[in-house]
């Protein structure tokens, strides 16, 4: 088989599709499972919480409490996305356990105080540890509703890992890939009849003059509909084993050209570490 082969037909700043070509089913889907889970990415990870009567930077007191279990708030500013540093280790590379111990290379520390009424944003999560590119990339995702009287102050510490281990670590969303349809015609079976055409849910079907085309296979989704309404035999479909049409996005924690490179990048190396295993027995 040639050398395997990217083709990318579609590369937006969070979404990539893409062509993969000269592999086998197995390495098609080792790359969907690396896309997953095998991409480093920063996600908060511990979050303490003050509690009782606080004042915050303005000199405001108010009570350090909130309507929702702090687990429940500490797991949804775990799946805010936040940039990610490649200059940062991952966290079992640390050599700490203890978030507020370790260097600006494993963590990212962001503080958040707030006094209801009012809702509490990830843009209300600033970082104090490193400058203000570290901001979370959306500002608007809504963390907990406070009421009059209630408030929230606490430091999270944010650290590298990979979706493999916990979700708030995916960095990649809707990872997905299909064989690449392959459509025949057998223009000598072919009466022209446009049964197949209608039954195109996906109209790529085209009777042009004397022949029946196909104007965009790629976009076939191997339903099969057009054998089924062809009485003659004339058309087949099948996916190709050898090439896969793949998209996916991302969280906006990094671009999907960064993702996708990271991930060819850790399959690489898994190969070459699996290689040289083999080798030495
Ligand atoms: S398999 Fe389905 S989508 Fe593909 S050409 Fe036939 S009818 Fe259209
Ligand atoms: S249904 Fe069969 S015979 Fe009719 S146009 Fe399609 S391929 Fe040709």
């Amino acid at each position: 088989m040639p050398e395997p082969r990217i083709r990318i037909l579609e590369l937006g700043e969070r979404k990539a599709v893409f062509v993969l070509e000269n592999v086998n089913p197995s390495i098609a889907n080792a790359l969907r499972r690396t896309l997953l889970g095998g991409i480093p990415k920063l996600a908060i990870h511990e979050v303490h919480f003050l509690k009782g009567r606080v004042k915050d930077s303005r000199g405001n007191e108010f009570e350090a409490v909130a309507p929702l279990y702090d687990e429940i708030i500490a797991h949804r500013m775990a799946m805010i996305p936040l940039p990610h540093d490649p200059t940062m280790k991952p966290w079992k590379e640390c050599e700490t356990d203890d978030v507020t111990k370790a260097g600006d290379e494993c963590v990212v520390v962001y503080y958040v105080e707030k006094a209801g009424p009012g809702i509490v944003w990830s843009r209300d999560l600033r970082p104090i540890n490193r400058p203000s590119d570290f901001a979370p990339v959306d500002p608007d995702i809504p963390i907990v509703k406070l009421a009059k009287g209630q408030g929230i102050m606490a430091y999270a510490y944010a650290v590298v890992g990979y979706g493999r281990d916990h979700a708030k670590w995916q960095a990649t969303h809707g990872v997905g890939y299909k064989y690449y349809p392959v459509i025949e015609v057998d223009q000598g079976k072919c009466d022209l009849c446009g049964d197949c055409v209608q039954a195109c849910p996906r109209k790529i079907l085209k009777i042009e003059g004397e022949r029946l085309v196909v104007t965009d296979e790629k976009s076939c989704i191997l339903c099969d509909a057009c054998v089924e309404a062809c009485g003659r035999g004339a058309i087949s479909v099948r996916g190709d084993e050898t090439r896969f049409i793949f998209r996916f996005e991302t969280d906006g924690s990094m671009t999907a050209a960064q993702a996708l490179r990271y991930a060819l990048k850790e399959l690489i190396e898994g190969f070459d570490k699996l290689r040289k295993e083999a080798s030495l027995r």
